[in-house]
């Protein structure tokens, strides 16, 4: 589909940094990470829920809300502010679930993305004291992790003395403010310079093996499509850190709750015959050594975040003092009752 042509310059400025952005994986996988613009001071364009940023030019994917109203709304502690306040309450995209984070900030231009990079410093517990040296100079804030939506936005806004133009979010991610599409866009640049991490190198995928077990599980699982995800399971220690849980939102929604199956090659084979079909079966599962295979019935979003923990993992020291999403964490990004997850927990051990 294609919609009516953006003749906004500052509104097309921003769509074609969004495509841009959102043509780069190691910032942007799939529906992740939104764009903002404060047009006129008065209005908030915001990318919409579930809409791809790498669309930007092709369809339309921002959604105007009044500013003024939407920030009356959150003064009042209303738990969706967003929604009533859209210029065009017919129209049928919702904004996106960081609006609130958007129309808080006061830059003409708001970037979040979920930069590999900058999640291998924002999943260390260390975290904070590495950006420190590689951020100095910059206006920055660390922002503790939340859960995306209202309560990201409300441990932004406790973070706010000193007008900061970054914010890195505890493992999630990267917002940058600026007065201008080009400005954000240079100091993304700048700060993905500062923070570039050189992922490990990992061996290729054996995609023979791949395919054997995929065979194996009767069309449940295929190899992973995105050259990328591979890696996750290629490099030993990465394999062994995602085992280990969950470190951003985006991997919970999109591929399921911990613990994410590591198998040797040699128990890949039973495991995978003796599965039972069903929603519940992991969205991914890596096999040691060999790569990884995607349940079959997943699309493009899960494919993408597949992709995400093959670039993070390779960037990530397994010696380093990383920071997993707890299981309260991860319930809650899933929207499941304590007891829901529990029993999530035990299908996915036996
Ligand atoms: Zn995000």
């Amino acid at each position: 589909m294609s919609g009516a042509p953006i003749t906004d310059p500052d509104l097309a400025a921003l769509a074609a940094l969004s495509a841009r952005l959102g043509a780069d994986r190691s910032l942007i996988q799939g529906a992740g990470g939104n764009t903002s613009l404060k047009r006129g001071g008065a209005e908030l364009w915001v990318k919409a829920s579930g809409t791809w940023l790498a669309a930007a030019e092709r369809q339309p994917i921002f959604v105007g809300l009044d500013l003024a109203e939407l920030r009356r709304r959150m003064a009042a502690n209303e738990a969706e502010p967003a929604m009533p306040a859209r210029l065009d309450p017919a129209g049928t995209l919702r904004p996106s679930i960081e609006t609130t984070l958007h129309a808080l900030l006061p830059h003409a231009v708001v970037v979040h993305v979920h930069s590999v990079n900058t999640l291998a410093f924002a999943v260390r517990r260390d975290g904070p004291d590495l950006l420190a040296e590689r951020l100095a100079g910059l206006r920055w804030a660390w922002v503790p992790y939340a859960k995306p939506g209202l309560p990201l936005t409300r441990a932004v806004q406790e973070r706010l003395e000193g007008a900061p133009d970054v914010l890195v979010l505890g493992n999630h991610g990267l917002v940058i403010g600026a007065g201008s599409t080009e400005a954000a866009d240079a100091l993304l640049a700048e700060v993905e310079r500062r923070l570039a991490v050189p992922a490990r190198a990992t061996p290729p995928p054996d995609l023979p093996t791949l395919e054997r077990l995929a065979a194996r599980s009767a069309g449940r699982y295929r190899p992973a499509r995105l050259a990328e995800a591979h890696a996750a399971a290629t490099g030993p220690a990465s394999a062994a850190t995602a085992g280990r849980g969950a470190l951003y939102p985006d991997h919970v929604v999109f591929l399921g709750p911990s613990p994410l199956p590591v198998l040797p090659p040699d128990q890949a084979e039973p495991w995978l015959e003796a599965a039972t079909a069903g929603a519940d079966m992991p969205a991914l599962l890596l096999v040691e050594g060999s790569g990884a295979l995607l349940r079959a019935d997943l699309g493009a979003g899960a494919e993408e975040m597949a992709a995400c923990l093959g670039l993070v993992l390779p960037r990530l020291d397994p010696e380093a003092p990383l920071v997993f999403l707890s299981a309260e964490q991860e319930a809650e990004l899933l929207d499941w009752d304590a007891e829901k997850y529990r029993q999530s927990l035990n299908t996915a051990e036996q």
